[in-house]
């Protein structure tokens, strides 16, 4: 476990990049879809299941798995990977967002962030050093520098206080991660939607050097037209030979535009979360199973898609088992939209490795604007 995380790139067309981050534990291809683990599993898959999708690379998150199991009994109990039998790259955020958007009684300061749980109301401390403690505890492969993300809309000059502490905390989370061959620690440029922050962030990370770099504090509710705004100029400002990172993005739409505009790496909860409330992803768009018309449809959700739930089931019957509030209907969609968000990043891989990502694009939008097939 000497090896160093590295980043190839094997193609770019335009500002879209397609490469492989080598780790220990496999190869990462790219542009890659995380799916995340929330607490130790992608809620209703096997992570067997999960790999068969197509994804290199699972999230989990340090806010909930400090709280509940907690990361020192992880840790006695051989790491994050062996617990949750995932043998692939695992990357962590750094609990830093998930405090923010869901501890009670949180306490902000120049050291970190004090908060109560929202599981037992158990008091808890998150600095720069408890996060790397708990990110190396856990085992994670890519750990993210602890930070903090204001809620937007806020003035200039809160959004520049908040990303000067992200700042300091970033090399104080580059210290305490300290020379750990084998795992990669990302930095993560903050700035919300004024470029001469984002620049002066950039600057401040590159200055202390990270193996990747996220663009934060975007996916938090400002849409979809600010957050390209902002990615129309962000990602130029960090080094072209580093991962670049788009947390908590999104929508198919929103991650084609996002690689349309140089992002790497992405994760959501979009595609799992989705597939527990009856709602599918396809080329052609949204499909709500629990549509009354799906009821007597004896066709597959999309006859293109080759995942189990698709190649085995009919549309009646995933509306059947919604319906019935069956386990296996969130089982069967959460691996649907998940095996469409692997294809998607796969066909975006190709496609910019061959420089047809314009026309990729093209047809991506025309098949959705197609809408679903018509009822029987
Ligand atoms: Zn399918």
């Amino acid at each position: 476990m000497t090896r160093r995380i590295t980043f190839e790139k094997l193609g770019t067309d335009g500002k879209a990049r397609t490469g492989v981050i080598r780790t220990t534990r496999g190869d990462i291809r790219t542009p890659a879809f995380m799916p995340v683990g929330t607490a130790a599993t992608v809620k209703a898959m096997m992570p067997e299941s999960v790999a068969e999708t197509g994804a290199d690379i699972l999230l989990g998150n340090t806010y909930h798995l400090m709280l509940r199991p907690g990361a020192e009994r992880i840790a006695q109990l051989g790491g994050l990977h062996r617990f949750m039998n995932w043998e692939r790259p695992i990357l962590t955020d750094s609990g830093g967002f998930q405090v923010m958007s869901l501890a009670d009684l949180r306490k902000l300061t120049e050291k970190g962030v004090t908060f109560k749980s929202h599981i037992d109301g158990s008091r808890h401390e998150l600095t720069p050093e408890r996060s790397m403690e708990i990110q190396r505890l856990l085992g994670s492969d890519i750990v993210m520098c602890f930070d903090e993300c204001p809620a937007l809309p806020a003035t200039d000059q809160a959004v520049a206080e908040s990303m000067r502490l992200s700042m300091r905390w970033a090399e104080r989370s580059k210290d305490a991660f300290g020379d750990r061959p084998g795992h990669a620690l990302f930095g993560i440029m903050q700035g919300g939607v004024t470029p001469d922050l984002r620049e002066e962030s950039a600057e401040a990370l590159v200055d202390i050097g990270f193996d990747g770099y996220a663009v934060g504090g975007l996916a938090v509710g400002e849409g979809q037209e600010a957050m390209f705004g902002v990615l129309d100029y962000a990602p130029g400002f960090l080094p072209q030979d580093k991962p670049r990172y788009l947390m908590g993005v999104g929508k198919p739409d929103d991650i084609v535009g996002a690689v349309a505009r140089g992002i790497d790496m992405m994760d959501c909860v979009l595609p799992s979360r989705s597939g527990r409330t009856g709602q599918a992803w396809t080329r052609r768009g949204q499909v709500n199973i629990k549509n009354a018309r799906h009821a007597d449809d004896p066709r597959p959700l999309d006859e293109a898609c080759t995942c189990p739930a698709c190649r085995n089931y009919s549309r009646a019957y995933l509306h059947h088992v919604f319906r019935a509030q069956e386990m296996i209907s969130g089982m069967l969609l959460t691996w649907h939209n998940l095996h469409y968000y692997q294809e998607l990043m796969q066909s975006m891989r190709e496609a910019i490795a061959a420089g047809t990502f314009g026309a990729f694009q093209s047809d991506f939008h025309a098949q959705r604007s197609e809408g679903d097939i018509e009822p029987l």
